[in-house]
């Protein structure tokens, strides 16, 4: 395993962090209606990411922790009922200081269910109580195959597999996200062997797979950085290969959607 790297720039602390956006109403990052904070930070380089606008930590918004809960403040009251709130990014765990404390607040003022969508690669950066706020870990693994892996995120896999493996000793509820990219995630073997990792080394906190398909609405973004994005032309795969992944996992008794 290679070292965990450090956060790109100097720690901000849990006072002031880097914020890309916030949506109000996500659908899709966890149970219910979500408000999502989208953080800036991230050392991966996935060859699909549709916000590489948030890569750099310091070209995010900057705001203190009471302006950051003041974004969520009007919509906590529908949240407790519909759904709750979603730290995603970039990399959350970049600002691992801020966004712990941002989740601890939001926990104690509001009450609302929590979640944190990351790749895991930082967690060692933290102890085991600073999950203590987090009701629900969306866990994005890109790649079971190290070599694959790094291909195509730029980074190694396994401090992900560690935190997953982390996540299972604390009990932390897990839904696994995956993206399929035809051509770099997409070999039955490689999912096979991601599914029997999970089924072995994870076990019930995993509660759910998802599969994400490859799409390129982030493309023109690349394109505004002067990017090159080295998946133009890879079509989207198709429903039967979509399926054939799910049943991958569902044959190991995993729960894929
Ligand atoms: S981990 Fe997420 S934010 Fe980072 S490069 Fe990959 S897709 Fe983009």
């Amino acid at each position: 395993m290679e070292p965990i790297a450090p956060s790109p720039a100097p720690d901000p602390g849990a006072e002031v962090g880097f914020l890309h956006s916030v949506e109000t109403g996500a659908a899709v990052d966890g149970p219910g209606m979500r408000f999502v904070y989208f953080m800036n930070g991230c050392m991966f380089r996935c060859l699909y990411c549709h916000n590489p606008d948030t890569w750099k930590l310091g070209g995010g918004r900057r705001v203190s922790m009471a302006e950051a809960l003041a974004e969520i403040a009007p919509y906590a009251r529908f949240l407790k009922r519909a759904g709750g709130v979603t730290v995603s990014g970039g990399e959350p765990m970049v600002q691992a200081p801020f966004v712990g404390e941002l989740l601890r607040r939001i926990k104690a003022r509001f009450g609302l269910h929590t979640a944190l969508d990351t790749q895991g690669y930082l967690h060692a950066n933290v102890a085991d109580d600073w999950f203590d706020p987090v009701d629900l870990v969306l866990l994005d693994i890109k790649q079971f195959d190290p070599a694959k892996h790094r291909a195509l995120t730029g980074k190694d896999v396994a401090p992900s597999l560690g935190c997953a493996r982390r996540l299972a000793r604390l009990g932390k509820p897990m839904w696994l996200r995956y993206v399929l990219v035809p051509g770099w995630s997409d070999d039955a073997a490689d999912v096979a062997a991601l599914a029997d990792f999970l089924r072995d080394e994870v076990g019930p906190t995993l509660e759910r797979v998802e599969i994400l398909p490859l799409h390129h609405l982030g493309a023109f973004k690349w394109k505004e950085l002067g990017l090159p994005y080295a998946l133009d032309g890879t079509p989207p795969p198709s429903p039967e290969r979509i399926q054939a992944t799910r049943d991958i996992f569902a044959a190991r008794g995993i729960l894929a959607i």
